[in-house]
Parts: C-alpha cells; structure tokens; sequence
C-alpha cells in the first residue's frame, strides 16, 4: 500500500516548493528531485544527507524530499525526525503537513492522522492526496462509509488516479453487496444471524484475518496493512449485521497453524505429528489467536467450530502426537486441550460458541460437548445429533 501511496504523492504535488537559496544546493537538490522521480530513492536519499551534513541552512525543500525518501524506504522514525526539522522551518507548509498525515497513517496512528488532514481539506478542498489518506484511515477505523465517499472524492478530483479507482473498487466490491443485498434482506427469508465461512486455504480463518500481534517473526511475513483491512472489514459487516437485527458468527478451525508457524516456533512440534497437544505455546498461541480476533472485531457475536473438519488436523480421530505426555491422552482428552482455550476465550469476551459438524458424531465428541456445556456454564449452540 505504502508503494503506490508515495507514487501517488509526485503526482499530486508540483516538485519545486519555490525556495529561493544559492545555485548549487539548487542544482543538487534538482538533482535528488529527478531521482526521486525516477524512484531512485537510495541514492536521492545520499545527495540530500550529504546536503545537510555540509550545510546549516540547506534549502528547506532538502528536508522535503529526504522525508518522502525515508517514507518510501519505510525509515518511520528517520522520516518523522527529518519532517520535524522541516515544520519547524515552515510550520504551515501544506506538503510538510500533508507527509505528516500519511506518515501517521502509515504508522497505524489514524485519528491522529486525521486531525493534521481534515484541516487541509478546508484549506484546499480540491487535494486529491489528502481525500484519498483520509479515505484510508477511516477505512482502517472501519468507518466504511465515510471512506468510500473520501475516496470517491479522491476519485473524482483525480481521475486519473488508478490507486484511488482500485481502493474505492475493493471497498464497494467488497462490502457492498453483502451490505446492500444480503443483510437488509435477510429478515425477508427468516434469517436471524449471519455467518462467514470457509476452508482455510480458500482464505478464511480467524487466523487470516488477525495481524499475529504476539508473534511479531510471524507477522513479518504478511503485508500488514492487508491484515488490518481484513480486520476492519470483518468488524464493519458485524455492526451492518446488527443494525439490520442480525448475529454475526465466524467460523473457526479448532485448530489451524499459518504457515510458517511450526517451522518459525519450533517448541510446538510433535513426536511423529506435526503438533505437540500438550505444548504450551501452541495452546497459548489458540488463545492469543481469539483474544486478538475479539479485540479487534469486538462486534462478532462469536465463533461456529467445524469440529473435526479443520483442514489440517482431524482431532477426533488422528492418533496425535507421539511424546510422552501426549500419549496418555485420550481422543477426548486431545479434542478437549484445544477447544478449552477456544472456550476459554470466547468466555472471557462472553461470546457465542457454536459446534458444527457434516458428520455423524461419534460418542467421543458428544462426550467433549456434554463436559463442554458443564465447564464453560453456557450451552453452546450446536447442529449435529448424538447418536
Ligand atoms: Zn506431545
């Protein structure tokens, strides 16, 4: 996201800020300026620090374009100290106060981010740029609606702007017919809650939606913004939910590990298996799992377990981890070390728990439901018969 968002900026702003200052600094910072624009930025970002190691009153504009470097390099910290310097020259200057917009944007800082923008927009309603990161951080916020009309305008002052096209698409693709077509239908056919589904390699489990917060070599490897789109998107449709007076459940996998995750954790390995049930860190990474789904999409009503089908691991019928605590373990003792941290969760946010199956239940997962309903003190929701 960041990448075009940058791109965007060269577009949306005339490169020379018209500071007059002396020929050769002048001709330098031309010099990194065509650079930039050619998204040569390593070496755009080499002129402008040796400008201002070699001079106390470089051009302001040199503070300018080192920030825009260091926010494409992803240098947040380097590119907020560098557009400090610069409001300090020029406190008022629209692009500097415009980069701290999107820079605060970019470090997940929205609200703050839309305190510095929104006074912009009065200042000149007609900046596309600034419509569009605004766009973006009230679609971050999960205020879907007030992006869409952000980043229609973003659209309509810049049609050329293919980023903003592509934004506002996926915002009224995705939402929209679901919020559109389903949910005030619903009542319509009987319908008292809703539910999202799916196989996790089709790309949907609780775990494709959290940003693994406790885990951070894990959330190295997902673009990080997709993960908080997610996470908005999946709270925006449980409050249309519920202002259309329906539930909105998520189905789970009792168990499902991203990848990478064993190989990056390896204590959560098994004896000829690829998970140890007894191991603590697996357990604990269950709850951390649900805790942070909750946290951020606190408007869910709860979770529907597909026992038994969770696409990487059958626990009513795998022979389990070979280790020595594992071993003495009952199938229903297995079934049960991950579904007690999925019930102790869902507890604790005082959320719904609904058990599904497609199969015919075997006596030893209608014994984990009645041990269920006398520990967690509620009865979970649950399609299936015992036999
Ligand atoms: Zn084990």
């Amino acid at each position: 996201m960041g990448h075009l968002i940058v791109a965007v900026i060269f577009m949306s702003f005339p490169q020379s800020l018209g500071f007059a200052t002396d020929t050769l600094a002048q001709d330098r910072l031309r010099q990194a300026t065509q650079l930039i624009s050619e998204e040569k930025f390593e070496a755009a970002r080499q002129i402008l620090e040796a400008m201002l190691a070699a001079s106390e009153h470089p051009p302001p504009e040199t503070y300018c374009q080192l920030t825009l470097c260091y926010l494409k390099q992803t240098e947040w910290k380097k590119a907020e100290e560098t557009l400090q310097t610069f409001l300090r020259l020029s406190p008022e200057n629209f692009l500097a106060l415009y980069l701290k917009g999107y820079l605060l944007f970019s470090t997940q800082r929205y609200e703050e981010s839309l305190r510095v923008l929104e006074p912009l927009i009065e200042r000149q309603p007609g900046n596309a740029a600034s419509h569009k990161v605004i766009g973006l951080d009230h679609f971050m916020l999960g205020r879907i609606e007030q992006a869409e009309a952000e980043m229609k305008r973003a659209t309509e002052l810049a049609p050329k702007d293919a980023e903003a096209h592509y934004y506002l698409g996926r915002i009224v693709t995705t939402l929209g017919y679901i919020k559109s077509e389903i949910l005030p239908r619903a009542a319509e056919y009987g319908m008292n809650s809703i539910e999202v589904n799916g196989r996790p390699g089709d790309g949907w489990d609780i775990a494709w939606v959290i940003g693994f917060e406790k885990y951070p070599e894990l959330a190295a490897l997902f673009p990080k913004g997709e993960r908080r789109e997610r996470m908005a998107l999946v709270e925006d449709l449980a409050r249309s939910a519920h202002d259309n007076l329906l539930e909105f459940l998520v189905w789970n996998h009792e168990l499902y590990l991203p990848p990478g995750f064993v190989e990056l954790y390896p204590k959560v390995k098994g004896v000829d298996y690829p998970v140890c049930l007894s191991s603590e860190l697996l357990k604990k990474s269950i709850r951390n799992k649900y805790v942070e789904f909750f946290q951020g999409a606190p408007s869910v009503d709860g979770v529907v377990i597909s026992v038994n089908e969770s696409g990487q691991f059958s626990l009513i019928t795998d022979a389990g981890c070979k280790c020595d605590r594992c071993r003495r373990l009952s199938q229903h003792e297995r079934l049960m070390a991950v579904l007690n941290e999925v019930i102790a969760v869902t507890t604790e946010f005082k959320k719904q728990i609904v058990l599904r199956t497609f199969r015919r239940l075997s006596s030893t997962i209608c014994t984990a439901i009645q041990s269920w309903r006398r520990f967690a003190g509620h009865s979970p929701g649950f399609l299936g018969r015992c036999r």
